[in-house]
């Protein structure tokens, strides 16, 4: 990794560290849209769609991070997720996994779908039924791992392979681990995708996308459409954003300390039925992400038994919050079936498991005995 041996401080000082202009310890927000030229076709920077200096140093920072060769930032991890979509063209399929984020199925099947770029679900975990169903018009493949919100684990280094043998991409949405936890294009990964509004930003005080690239190509090609369809990221939001990546290893350090010993609480309670957690042991895909991440990150979903009643579980919470969202330093609670997965229809739901009893919980960083009794409450309160 670039110039510093550990991420703890590239995290702090990698990208572009101080300005150069006046030698500040913290790039400044350059809040302008234009910058005037010296002289005809004479300048360094030309318009803040294009270029601002905030901007660049966070995309530099996420470039160097994530060990890519480019990186850029939108205005959220959509706008993200449809910068790098607009790679593909009219005839082209894409392959998903079946826990993508919510969003991502909803742009694909209501706004790409227009244009007429396809796309498949596949259950990623098995290799072999994906590798078969790479057809002529398979232009990539989108993963997430762990995936939202049931954790699935994807073997990164395998579904980039795959890729690879078949001249495709392989794009990972990385959001939910980080560059601290995972990285994807040491795995073989063409493209990272951030919503930096979770883990990366980490105070749910910014919405804010990026994009790491591993090639000059497609650094050029994702530029040229950052600039066309112009959904960057403002100077201010991109400084929020540095501001928070420098604490990323503290803060994850901590949230993950905090989540193995709530996926080990609500393992051993009466009330839960089922725990997903890509840090227990006993999890399906443990192996495979103990291999490719740095431990199981700081999201749990469990499900509850039928005799508790989920409204009144959430109801009943005080110091965890009903929230959409995750990665924040405060512990925040969701449902999956009607919030952040509302988008996939009834039975699809069904059938990739996302019921009705499922609860996601993204971890924070107050003091666990203090989340932990929460829960337990609310469990309590809940029981029919
Ligand atoms: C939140 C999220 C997104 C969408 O990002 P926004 O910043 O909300 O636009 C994409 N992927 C994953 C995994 C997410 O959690």
């Amino acid at each position: 990794m670039s110039e510093y041996k550990n991420i703890e401080s590239a995290l702090i000082h990698g990208g572009i560290s101080s300005d150069k202009y006046t030698g500040a310890v913290n790039v400044p927000i350059y809040q302008t849209s234009t910058y005037k030229q010296s002289a005809l076709g004479e300048f360094k920077w030309e318009y803040s769609r294009t270029g601002n200096p905030t901007r660049a140093a966070l995309e530099a920072l996420i470039a160097e991070l994530e060990g890519g060769k480019a990186g850029f930032a939108f205005a959220s991890g959509m706008a993200a997720i449809s910068a790098v979509l607009s790679l593909f063209k009219t005839g082209d399929r894409v392959l998903i996994s079946s826990n993508v984020y919510g969003g991502t199925f909803r742009v694909l099947d209501k706004v790409f779908n227009n244009f007429g770029i396809s796309y498949s679900i596949e259950d990623t975990t098995d290799l072999e039924a994906l590798e078969d169903n790479i057809t002529d018009d398979v232009k990539a493949i989108l993963v997430e791992s762990p995936a939202n919100p049931l954790l699935t684990v994807t073997d990164l280094a395998a579904v980039a392979s795959i890729a690879k043998k078949h001249g495709i991409l392989s794009i990972v949405d990385n959001t939910f681990m980080t560059p601290y936890l995972q990285r994807p294009i040491s795995l073989g990964a063409d493209i990272v995708i951030h919503s930096a509004t979770k883990y990366l930003g980490g105070h749910s005080d910014v919405v804010s996308g990026l994009v790491v690239v591993n090639d000059d190509e497609l650094a050029k090609h994702i530029a040229f459409i950052q600039n066309s369809t112009g959904a960057v990221l403002g100077p201010f939001d991109s400084f929020l954003l540095i501001r928070g990546i420098k604490t990323l290893a503290v803060r994850l350090d901590r949230h993950v300390e905090n989540a193995e010993k709530a996926a080990g609480f609500l393992s051993g309670h009466k009330a839960v039925k089922k725990v997903y957690y890509p840090g227990l042991p006993d999890a399906r895909g443990y192996e495979i992400n103990k291999r490719q991440a740095k431990n199981g990150g700081a999201m749990i979903s469990f499900e509850l038994y039928e005799n508790y009643d989920i409204k009144k579980f959430f109801k009943a919470l005080k110091l965890v919050q009903l929230a959409e969202s995750l990665g924040g330093v405060e512990s925040l609670v969701c449902h999956p079936a009607t919030m952040t997965h509302a988008a996939i229809p009834y039975e699809v739901r069904q059938k990739i498991g996302i019921t009705d009893g499922l609860i996601r919980l993204s971890i924070g960083i107050e003091n666990i005995n203090d989340i932990l009794a929460d829960i337990d409450l609310a469990i309590a309160e809940s029981e029919e």
